[in-house]
């Protein structure tokens, strides 16, 4: 029934067969892809050259050099970057469920345990980031984080197929993956650094000559993945984020004195231990804000283990 529309074919990306189009930035096409070598499917990255300047190509090399030293499960993995003279391409792990603001939108918000087993993940992924790799994403939101739909069992025969279910996901199972919505996965390095030396976990350049305001800069730079952590837990939990005005000077002004409440009514049932860590991690001093570590100790997250443990 629906007409197969017309794929743009790339010169130098003869190996992949693109399928359709799953999402566009300001500069790229992001194709789901048969890889025809490897027999998969793939996500590939299509970035046009010509309209980027110097600074912005160079970003794009960066972002394959971080992806290329970033192996696991929370994170989109980039199994090969190629260019030709007008376009980069960047062949990603695909991850079919689309985006955790798609699902958002689609079930207005999140139960506390839906939200802390997408959350969880998160920052399983924050955390080897940050502990591991010294990376620091520097972008993560809803937009940036797609889901794996794995626990797919197929339609018992003569179903009648769900018709508000416009996109195909087959039928989560339940139970599986925390409510059944499969893994998540941190994508889009576009805007990442890394600040740590793996091998001695010290701030890169020659230590004993970095200034303090470099250093105490760096201290504080994984901060930033914690605040938008905080945020993308907010949004997820009640459906809209914690910081929102029509005005961007407004907005700014809001984010800069960290002005948010958790606004009646819809916050009124949600656990005030979730409001608990909302409050460590949107809190405008980055020294006073949670790190990963301190993130993952929190009640809050301790309390869907044991949840879990119980389970017969
Ligand atoms: P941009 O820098 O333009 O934001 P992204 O890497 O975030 O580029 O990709 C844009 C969009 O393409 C994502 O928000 C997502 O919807 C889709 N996308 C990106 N990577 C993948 C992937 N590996 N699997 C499935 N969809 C993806
Ligand atoms: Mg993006």
């Amino acid at each position: 029934r629906q007409q197969k529309s017309k794929m743009p074919t790339y010169p130098g990306l003869e190996r992949y067969k693109l399928i359709e189009k799953m999402g566009d930035g300001a500069f790229s096409n992001v194709y789901k892809a048969h890889d025809l070598k490897m027999d998969r499917m793939v996500a590939v990255k299509v970035v046009r050259k010509f309209e980027l300047n110097a600074h912005q190509r160079a970003n794009i090399l960066k972002e394959v050099q971080i992806m290329r030293q970033l192996k696991h499960p929370g994170i989109v993995e980039l199994y090969d970057f190629s260019e030709s003279s007008e376009h980069y391409f960047l062949v990603l792990e695909l991850a079919l469920g689309g985006e955790l603001f798609h699902r958002i939108v689609k079930l207005t918000y999140f139960s506390e345990d839906l939200t802390r087993h997408v959350i969880v993940q998160v920052a399983q992924a924050v955390r080897y980031l940050h502990e591991e790799k010294g990376v620091i994403h520097r972008d993560i939101k809803p937009e940036n984080i797609l889901f794996e739909p794995i626990p797919l069992i197929p339609s018992p025969p003569g179903a009648k197929p769900d018709e508000d279910d416009k996109e195909d996901e087959g039928v989560f199972q339940p139970g599986i993956g925390g409510g059944g919505i499969g893994r998540v996965k941190i994508a889009d390095f576009g805007l990442s650094k890394v600040v740590w030396n793996e091998q001695t976990m010290t701030p890169c350049g020659t230590v004993g000559y970095t200034a303090p305001e470099i250093v105490k800069d760096e201290r504080y730079s994984k901060s930033v993945d914690m605040w938008a952590m905080g945020c993308v837990l907010y949004t997820l939990l009640c459906g809209f984020p914690p910081f929102y005005d029509e005005s961007i000077q407004a907005l700014t002004e809001k984010v800069a004195r960290g002005q948010y409440t958790f606004l009646s009514p819809w916050w009124d049932d949600i656990s005030s231990s979730a409001k608990d860590l909302i409050t460590h991690l949107l809190c405008v001093n980055p020294s006073e804000r949670y790190t990963i570590d301190q993130f993952l100790a929190h009640p809050w997250i301790k309390a869907g283990e044991t949840a879990v443990k119980a389970e017969p």
